[in-house]
């Protein structure tokens, strides 16, 4: 038996044979060509074939993986169009150079590819595999190359160095168990397509080798490797962790589009927390209600440079787009403690869990905070918004945002820019926040207790420290009171109040926190359909 470690981006286990996907050489001829006319027909023919085939790819995506990862493939598309640069650029090589549209094809899709790598945004770097992916689609159309004949007939594990998007969703589901790859990171498109088919896929698996072809093996995404001819120990006891998977997974798909509703009728909202865009798939096919949680800190975090108006617009504009009319509740940026970010060149603290950041920062950097407000004003336009303000400690602080927010709802208004009706909400993860909470209340539609803070705060417990974990209870008696103090005050005031620190996902707890009157839980994509099937299982008549 052979063992090889990769980084899983899914737990699962797949059982199979390997089949190692070879894509097949694409050798191109550069002699010069005679008839250029008939040269710009044959890619003019396979432009059309490819973007049909772009549409295809959407439409099944769009069935397999949600909307987010399908909009991949109306890039593919738009990359083609007649007035893109692309376009131009190929049929300038075939006319003033006469070379085949093969040729032209390679030569120009290429140039683009490292235009974009070069690019020091990390998103349009990524766009580089997606040019070379459309490259390749319209060179197999001009060189009639069947890539669907590489997958074979038979189910099995896939293995290559990376997959691109498109060969991602051509590919048989039907046959697939599982993928490996050499290269590939977390946040590639082929691993959200994975992610979001709940396919076991480990990557960046260096030690692959030609030899594994047609060999028996397991892939353990648990421990994020792979057993090459495993034992049959090894075999028996995995099969049975993949049994189990398959049967908790069959019944937790039956909860699907049904309500978060106990025995005895009472309905609350299951909501998904997200880091940014590229996790709506996640949220689509796991069926959340909405996002109640949305880090608008990733955003920051995955930029070099300060996100623009503009770009922080796009991000929340996808994610209010492709989930509407669902809510989407948008954290303003909570940068600071353990999130911190060079360009933004915070000083170095002794305390920073009790030191500048979140609101702290952005009520003193103004023009910084002014930036996200005016982008989620913008995006409002285009879904079901509510805005909230991380850790609050006092009224003044609530009024202080707001009248910020009130100040760059009217100048977008002289701008002649349409916005939507938002909820306001805070997050209630300070002691401060549950002390003052009814006055609190009085300022906003909503609460949302984060409980990871507001543990570390009533508890003294630092959350990064894990040599404290002895000392740490998470449902220490102080934290579960601040809940329920919470939830009062805010019904008190007619403010919804919901949860969206790791507690709202503890199943130990669901009935507890439903006994204490909340009104929405948000969880991790994963945790959605365990969650409903709790809350399916309560009955708040009986004696708790
Ligand atoms: C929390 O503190 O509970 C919370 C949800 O916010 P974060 O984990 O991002 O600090
Ligand atoms: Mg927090």
């Amino acid at each position: 038996m052979k063992v090889a470690t990769g980084k899983s981006i899914l737990n699962g286990i797949a059982i199979g044979k390997i089949r190692i996907y070879k894509v097949p050489e694409r050798v191109i001829n550069d002699s010069l060509i005679e008839d250029t006319d008939a040269e710009l027909e044959r890619f003019e023919a396979a432009r059309v074939r490819v973007q049909d085939q772009q549409m295809v790819l959407y439409e099944k995506a769009l069935v397999q993986a949600g909307e987010d990862a399908a909009g991949i493939f109306m890039f593919h598309y738009s990359l083609l169009d007649e007035d893109e640069d692309l376009y131009e650029a190929v049929n300038e090589i075939i006319t003033s150079q006469k070379r085949s549209a093969e040729y032209a094809v390679k030569t120009a899709f290429d140039n683009q590819a490292d235009v974009f790598s070069a690019m020091s945004d990390p998103y349009f770097q990524a766009r580089s595999t997606d040019v070379i992916d459309v490259e390749n689609d319209v060179l197999d159309v001009l060189m009639g190359l069947d890539t669907m004949s590489m997958q074979g007939t038979e189910p099995a594990i896939l293995v290559a160095d990376d997959f691109a998007p498109s060969e991602t969703v051509k590919l048989d589901k039907s046959l697939l168990l599982g993928m490996i790859t050499r290269e590939g990171s977390s946040n590639s498109h082929t691993a959200i397509l994975a992610r979001s088919m709940n396919l076991p896929t480990l990557i960046q698996c260096k030690d692959i080798e030609d030899d594994w072809d047609g060999k028996t093996a397991i892939l353990d995404g648990y421990n994020h490797c792979v057993y090459i001819d495993p034992t049959d120990d090894l075999m028996e006891s995995l099969s049975k962790k993949q049994q189990e998977d398959i049967r908790k997974e069959a019944l937790l798909q039956d909860l699907k589009g049904k309500s978060s509703t106990t025995i005895d009728g009472k309905t609350i909202r299951v909501y998904a927390n997200i880091g940014g865009p590229s996790d709506v798939g996640a949220v689509q096919v796991n069926d959340a209600e909405g996002v109640g949680l949305f880090r608008s800190e990733f955003v920051y975090l995955n930029s070099k440079t300060d996100p623009t108006e503009e770009e922080q617009f796009n991000a929340y504009r996808k994610v209010l787009e492709t989930l509407a009319p669902k809510q989407v509740v948008i954290r303003t940026c909570d940068i600071g403690a353990d999130k911190t970010i060079d360009y933004m060149e915070l000083d170095h603290e002794e305390n920073p869990a009790l030191g500048f950041r979140a609101v702290r920062i952005c009520l003193t950097r103004k023009d910084f905070f002014k930036r996200q407000l005016r982008a989620l004003l913008r995006a409002s336009a285009y879904g079901n918004l509510a805005i909230m303000f991380p850790m609050i400690i006092s009224v003044r602080e609530v009024v202080e945002c707001k009248a910020i927010l009130e100040e760059c709802r009217q100048e977008l208004k002289n701008e002649g820019v349409q916005m939507g009706e938002i909820e306001v909400g805070i997050m209630v993860e300070t002691p401060a926040a549950v002390l003052c909470a009814d006055e609190l209340a009085e300022e906003v539609d909503f609460f949302s207790i984060g409980t990871n803070d507001l543990t570390q705060y009533t508890c003294a417990i630092d959350r990064q420290n894990a040599k404290l974990e002895p000392f740490s209870d998470t449902h220490h008696p102080a934290v579960l009171r601040a809940i329920s103090m919470t939830i009062e005050a805010g019904h008190r005031h007619n403010c919804w109040v919901g949860i969206c620190g790791e507690l709202g996902a503890d199943l130990s707890l669901t009935e507890t926190f439903l006994r204490m009157g909340i009104d929405e839980l948000s969880v991790n994509p994963t945790s959605i359909l365990p969650l409903r099937k709790a809350i399916r299982g309560i009955d708040l008549r009986a004696e708790g």
